[in-house]
């Protein structure tokens, strides 16, 4: 099946800000959230084909690979990720802070399971942030990373009353943690305020959890970071997140790269840029010089004849892509090099040269002295 332009789909200028495709992608997706059109198989089409969408556009970096490779930029790539939602839990675990803003959800995932207070849900995603070198992105790292976060108390398995003992059903709501008011032809469901829509009340709270169901957890994971990630790749670590609620599953953790900048290299994508002084007869002769790569040394290919400003390409000393394709290349921006000072044998030769191009040049004598 073609995949529709992304643009088309949230229905924005392929220059529109990022504010405009937050707005354009909030619009469509309060139109065809499942929750308002339940059971509505092409809404939820609608609902997922607009949060794939939004998921490239909103991230700079994946909307400039998007604009310049187009849906080939995500497909076949290893991870998964870039394919589009599989379900709609998916979406929301994934912009949970931006339903939290009008479902009135508590944060990422937040949205859906808001309803359900007292029953099982699922933990929180949490999102870790973790910087890492150029080498890294070439080789791929191993790294340990540590996090807190919370899990069900072990001791009252999450309902905060003291072991053997339990929670007692809400008197006031009966346990459905919500009371209904009747105000003229309406019934107004609210909170219970008696239990903040728990529907139970603990009345001997655990001890090892101070009634809270909660504990703290500090958490601390081997990472495995593949080659070719780029600032701004998000790594999903399943249930590596907050903890279930009253044994439900966990949530997950994302993990976003940041790749710290270089001194010597520029990166585009898979390729470096990097700028090179190289002496004059070289490039007027041409010649095999040394240059610095990321990892090492590297014999590059100086053409014969070279001018200032010439990209030379050093092919293969680039980054991995994440799908692992060949790597990219490094291109070297030349200038040309002139000698501080001018040795009197090279002067002479240099005459010599002038005189065989007829061309015109200063008398001997006087200092010869490169401004820096
Ligand atoms: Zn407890
Ligand atoms: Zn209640």
């Amino acid at each position: 099946m073609a995949q529709r332009d992304y643009y088309e789909i949230l229905g924005v200028a392929r220059d529109a800000e990022a504010d405009v495709i937050k707005k354009a992608y909030r619009k469509l997706a309060m139109q065809f959230h499942p929750d308002k059109n339940p059971g509505d198989k092409e809404s939820e089409e609608k609902f997922k084909e607009a949060a794939g969408a939004y998921e490239i556009l909103s991230d700079p970096q994946k909307r400039a690979q998007y604009d310049r490779f187009g849906h080939q930029a995500f497909s076949g790539g290893r991870g998964g990720g870039h394919q589009g939602f599989q379900d709609v839990d998916d979406i929301f675990s994934h912009f949970g802070d931006i339903f939290g803003d009008f479902f009135g959800g508590g944060g990422a995932g937040g949205a859906r399971q808001g309803r359900s207070q007292n029953g099982p849900r699922r933990g929180s995603d949490l999102r870790y942030v973790t910087e890492v070198s150029l080498k890294d992105v070439i080789f791929g790292l191993e790294k340990e990373i540590e996090f807190d976060t919370d899990e069900n108390c072990g001791e009252c398995k999450g309902t905060g009353a003291e072991k053997g003992t339990h929670p007692d059903t809400c008197q006031m709501c009966n346990g459905s943690g919500q009371v209904v008011r009747s105000q003229g032809f309406f019934a107004m469901a609210s909170t219970c305020p008696a239990c903040h829509g728990k529907g139970t009340i603990v009345k001997n709270p655990c001890k090892s959890c101070k009634g809270k169901g909660r504990k703290a957890q500090h958490k601390k994971i081997r990472l495995n970071i593949p080659p070719g990630v780029d600032t701004g790749t998000r790594l999903r670590v399943a249930t590596e997140g907050e903890g279930g609620y009253m044994g439900g599953p966990p949530g997950d953790l994302y993990v976003e790269i940041r790749v710290k900048p270089h001194n010597n290299f520029e990166r585009r994508n898979e390729d470096l840029f990097a700028e090179l002084s190289v002496p004059y007869v070289q490039m007027l002769l041409g010649a095999e010089i040394e240059v610095p790569t990321v990892t090492g040394k590297a014999k590059l290919e100086i053409p014969k004849g070279a001018h200032a400003g010439d990209n030379v390409k050093l092919a293969g000393e680039g980054l991995p892509s994440l799908k692992g394709s060949r790597r990219g290349d490094i291109y070297f921006l030349v200038n040309v090099q002139f000698p501080d000072k001018l040795h009197k044998d090279e002067e002479k030769l240099l005459r010599e040269i002038a005189k065989a191009r007829g061309l015109d040049v200063k008398g001997e004598g006087g200092l010869f002295n490169r401004k820096k």
